[in-house]
């Protein structure tokens, strides 16, 4: 039920897991972290609360740069940790809020297609698309493009791709996604409140953007891959 995403020169689990605390209040039964470590996708999950997360992550910690977390509010698939974001296959990751609608014709046409999946949820049909265009040679922001045209229903979105640190995808369609301009470090995230502390300038995605936020940029563009400038606007300095 609520998104992060962070490229920082610091770590970024403790960024992404403080920022998680900020979107508690919209109520969720699992949650998990994903970053790049080199070129590798590494993550964390658990059902239940944020304080499980912390202390695997604590056994088990998460170094990286470039990273995405979730709470989650299941719509489809138990709240285990299986069906528990950020769902990844060798190739890339994603957090996912919201519903997909067409989420069993794809899951057929998919698995036809050799796709192998692992979870009861409807986000893994983006991940899986995402990684069957990255297997025929589209660039991670072919596949983001050419996934989004496939998806029915309500999306907020984050992406990360294995071997390119210093990037996230991120894509919104009925469903909130704001971004957060740092010194030299770039956030993403459900709503300006799981951002306030980080940064005050931020941009609001509308339906049908898609962002490739760097460490220093963010470049949008439409759902058919066209630029597009969104404002950047200045909130209050939070209290
Ligand atoms: N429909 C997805 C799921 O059940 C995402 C739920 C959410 O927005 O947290 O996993």
């Amino acid at each position: 039920c609520g998104i992060v995403a962070a490229i920082s020169q610091t770590p970024v689990t403790q960024i992404i897991f403080e920022a998680l605390r900020r979107l508690e209040y919209r109520g969720y039964d699992s949650a998990g972290i994903a970053t790049l470590v080199t070129d590798r996708i590494e993550r964390r999950r658990v059902a239940g609360k944020l304080d499980n997360l912390e202390k695997l992550l604590k056994e088990k910690p998460l170094p990286g740069h470039t990273g995405i977390g979730h709470t989650r509010w299941a719509t489809h698939g138990a709240p285990t940790e299986i069906n528990a974001h950020p769902h990844m296959t060798d190739k890339v990751c994603i957090v996912h809020n919201g519903i997909i609608e067409n989420y069993e014709e794809l899951r057929t046409e998919l698995t036809e297609a050799g796709q192998i999946f692992r979870t009861d949820t409807d986000s893994e049909a983006v991940v899986q698309l995402l990684d069957y265009y990255l297997t025929q040679g589209k660039t991670p922001l072919q596949a983001a493009i050419a996934t989004l045209q496939r998806l029915r229903g309500a999306y907020a979105l984050a992406m990360i791709f294995a071997g390119y640190d210093n990037m996230v995808i991120g894509a919104r369609h009925g469903a909130p996604l704001v971004i957060g301009y740092g010194e030299k470090e770039m956030f993403l995230g459900s709503d300006s409140l799981a951002l306030a502390p980080l940064t005050q300038k931020i941009s609001y995605l509308e339906d049908g953007d898609c962002v490739v936020m760097t460490q220093h940029d963010a470049t949008i563009y439409t759902m058919d891959g066209n630029p597009v400038e969104r404002e950047i606007k200045t909130t209050a300095l939070a209290a």
